[in-house]
């Protein structure tokens, strides 16, 4: 069954209009015709069965059989601070942290970023395309926020209210998350740019409330510290 999100201003009563975007993938994509079923959802935790009413250039339009609740969002709710990385490993990481059941990512500058901060300016918009994309094709209740970025700073004063605040240290760290026995609801991560974090950094965070912790003895890419730290942190405190 293929899915899509859509705002609730486009179901009105039993009537779903598509946004053209989707209509277009639905018409010249999928080559789905009138009569097929498809799961349409309001990203706030409801999934409508929709039958296509009318497929075509003019536009696709369809009619609500059914609704449901529908929740596949981690009873924890992780926030990734991921400082800006070159290139497209940027997109790569939101994708699969949205995969991995993210509940927003914040870019983050920091001392040894490569990427200049207003080259990420631009980006907002595209990477939350990704995490759209990335949340109907994993079968996301909601669409994950794409924060604009901001300093490691203000990314740790944002998440100042989150039950449990790490951040991920390769040089000193001593701390293991399996060390950390608490059951947090809510986490904060900070991930470093391909550089690494500098120990200033990392002695602001921790004045901020972040624990330092370790990924283990070796040094992981920039792009595949997070998704372990958060592959992590479901397992053992979500729904991994
Ligand atoms: N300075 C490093 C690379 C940094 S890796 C070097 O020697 O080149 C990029 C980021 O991934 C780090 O800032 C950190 O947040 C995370 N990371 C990678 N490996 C890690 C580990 N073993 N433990 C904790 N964090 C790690």
């Amino acid at each position: 069954m293929h899915r899509f999100f859509t705002a609730r201003e486009n179901i009105s009563g039993d009537q779903v209009v598509f946004p053209q975007g989707d209509g277009e993938h639905i018409h010249r994509v999928l080559r789905l015709r009138a009569g097929e079923r498809v799961h349409v959802h309001d990203g706030e935790g409801t999934r409508f069965l929709v039958e296509l009413t009318e497929v075509g250039r003019q536009g696709v339009r369809g009619v609500v059989l059914g609704r449901e609740g529908h929740d596949t969002e981690s009873p924890l709710r992780v926030h990734l601070g991921q400082a800006l990385l070159k290139g497209q490993a940027m997109d790569g990481v939101i994708r699969r942290a949205v995969e991995l059941g993210t509940a927003s990512i914040t870019p983050v500058t920091a001392v040894r970023c490569q990427v200049p901060e207003k080259a990420a300016r631009g980006k907002a918009e595209r990477w939350q395309d990704i995490a759209r994309a990335a949340a109907r094709q994993s079968g996301r209740s909601k669409i994950p926020p794409v924060h604009e970025a901001v300093s490691l700073a203000a990314y740790c004063e944002q998440h100042a209210g989150a039950d449990l605040k790490l951040i991920f240290w390769e040089e000193e760290a001593a701390t293991r998350l399996r060390d950390l026995k608490e059951a947090p609801a809510s986490v904060a991560l900070c991930i470093g740019p391909e550089g690494g974090f500098d120990a200033a950094e990392v002695a602001a965070a921790r004045g901020s409330g972040f624990i330092p912790v370790s990924l283990g003895p070796r040094i992981l890419r920039a792009e595949t510290a997070p998704l372990v730290a958060i592959a992590l942190v479901q397992s053992l405190w979500g729904d991994l």
